[in-house]
Order: structure tokens, then C-alpha cells, then sequence
């Protein structure tokens, strides 16, 4: 099966400590790829430094996604060749008009792809779409980005822009922490509808529920930095029976 990204012996610091400690994992095109592990297990750092968020300096090791290593690479370059991220703790950027983000964040990866941009007519029949879609305020979109956005409004956004943005790389870090049930179906739908052979996704997740909504192929069970196990979803079945301590004592 083709991989979409190998991750090969990653290690990644944050403020001088080791928390990624040889990371090696494979991402493979089209599937659902659920990563669980308990707090603080390095998760939310991989994702980060997946995507190249400045918090994280990886210090050996390789990512290779479409067959180049992006280690190095801006954010920025990452973004455009199809990486995606929504933050378990999405910021709030004051004075920055969420639609005019997004056009911009779309227009900027319509250029990449040598696509020309969408004008503003024609960005807000597909945000006004999407919105609906998803359930949300159509007043949130001319707010600022996530300014005063509940928890739930924060992830359904992060959603928005996934929907948008149509990645092929899709790294979700919690995006089910604090929705709602009905958030968390349309969240699944979102995913699911989105789900189409080629497109992968990386689900960081506590919950079995939504792995419920969202059936992943594979279960990965990360713990001090590494990769302990990989399997199905009867990975998720032991772990509700045992705990983590199965996956072997804390480092
Ligand atoms: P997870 O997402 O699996 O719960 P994280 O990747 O967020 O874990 O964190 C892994 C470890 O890195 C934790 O011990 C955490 O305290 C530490 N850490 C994360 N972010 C920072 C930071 N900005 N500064 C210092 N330590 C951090
Ligand atoms: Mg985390």
C-alpha cells in the first residue's frame, strides 16, 4: 500500500527536552490513522512537528511526505503541499477576519496549484455552503479568528477551514474535546464525507466515541515519545479494559 508519510526515527525537543524520542511510524494514503496515548505522551508535539510549528525542534530523524523530506520546510510549505492541522487549542487572533483568512489561506493554495483565485462572491457561496453544513453561526465567519468562539465553535472552525482548505494531510488533535454530541456527528460527517480513498487522516483522540463515528483503519498507541503498538480497532478495546499500563510501564 503507497505511503503517504513515513516518519523515520524522529526525535523533537521543546525548550531544550527530549519529548519526540525515535518516532517511527507509517501513514498510508487514503486511511484513517487513529493515535492515542496518555497525557503527555508526545502526541500533540508529533503533530506540531508535522506541520513545522515553531515550538518543536526536531533534532534527528526524517518525515517523508510525498516522497520528500520536509523536515526544514516552513509551515507555510508544508500548508500548500497539503498538510493539515486543526490545534487541540486553536488560537485567537484578534483583528483577523476569519473569512478573509480563509480566502486568503485558499487563494494562496490555488496558486500553488496554478488554479486562479476565487473572488469574493463566489468564496462566500462556498463558506455560506460549508457553514450550513457544519451547523454554524453564519455570524461567526465575520468575526475574528476564534476571537471569543466557544470551545466547540473553536473545533467546528478548525473544520471549516479543513473544508475549505481540502488538504490531503489531515492531522485532528482532539477535535473532539468539549463538542457537544450533535457537534461531534457533524464533525464525523465532515470527516467522513471527506474520506475518499486518497485523502489521509491522523485522528489524535482519548475517546472511543468518536472513533465510533469515524471507523479508523488503523490504531496506533504512542507513549513516551514512541510508537508502542500498532493494530485495529481492538487496540481501543483492551486499553478501556487495562488502561495504558498494558502498553508498558511509565518511562
Ligand atoms: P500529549 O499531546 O500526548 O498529551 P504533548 O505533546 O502536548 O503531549 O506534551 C508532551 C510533553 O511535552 C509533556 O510533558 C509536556 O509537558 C511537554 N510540553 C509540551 N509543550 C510544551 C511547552 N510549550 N513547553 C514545555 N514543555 C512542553
Ligand atoms: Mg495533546
Amino acid at each position: 500500500m503507497k505511503k503517504s508519510m513515513e516518519i523515520r526515527d524522529l526525535h523533537g525537543e521543546i525548550n531544550g527536552k527530549e519529548i519526540l524520542k525515535g518516532i517511527d511510524l507509517d501513514l498510508l494514503e487514503g486511511k484513517v490513522h487513529a493515535v492515542m496515548g496518555p497525557n503527555g505522551a508526545g502526541k500533540s508535539t508529533l503533530s506540531k512537528a508535522i506541520v513545522g510549528h515553531p515550538d518543536v525542534e526536531v533534532t534527528k530523524g526524517e518525515i517523508i511526505y510525498k516522497g520528500e523530506n520536509i523536515v526544514g520546510l516552513e509551515p507555510e510549505e508544508r500548508a500548500l503541499r497539503g498538510i493539515f492541522m486543526a490545534f487541540q487549542h486553536p488560537v485567537e487572533i484578534p483583528g483577523v477576519n476569519n473569512a478573509y483568512f480563509l480566502r486568503t489561506a485558499l487563494n494562496a493554495k490555488r496558486k500553488f496549484l496554478g488554479l486562479p483565485p476565487l473572488n469574493a462572491a463566489e468564496f462566500l457561496r462556498l463558506l455560506r455552503e460549508k457553514i450550513r453544513e457544519l451547523g454554524m453561526k453564519e455570524e461567526m465567519i465575520q468575526r475574528s479568528l476564534n476571537e471569543g468562539f466557544s470551545g466547540g465553535e473553536k473545533k467546528l472552525n478548525e473544520i471549516l477551514q479543513m473544508e475549505i482548505l481540502q488538504p490531503d494531510f489531515v492531522i485532528l488533535d482532539e477535535i473532539d474535546s468539549g463538542l457537544d454530541i450533535d457537534a461531534l456527528k457533524r464533525v464525523s460527517d465532515a470527516v467522513n464525507k471527506m474520506r475518499d480513498g486518497k485523502r489521509t487522516f491522523m485522528i489524535i483522540t482519548h475517546y472511543r466515541k468518536i472513533l465510533d463515528y469515524i471507523e479508523p483503519d488503523y490504531v496506533h498507541i504512542l507513549k513516551g515519545g514512541q510508537v508502542l503498538e500498532t493494530g485495529g480497532i481492538e487496540i481501543v478495546d483492551a486499553l478501556e479494559r487495562e488502561g495504558y499500563k498494558i502498553f508498558g510501564e511509565e518511562q
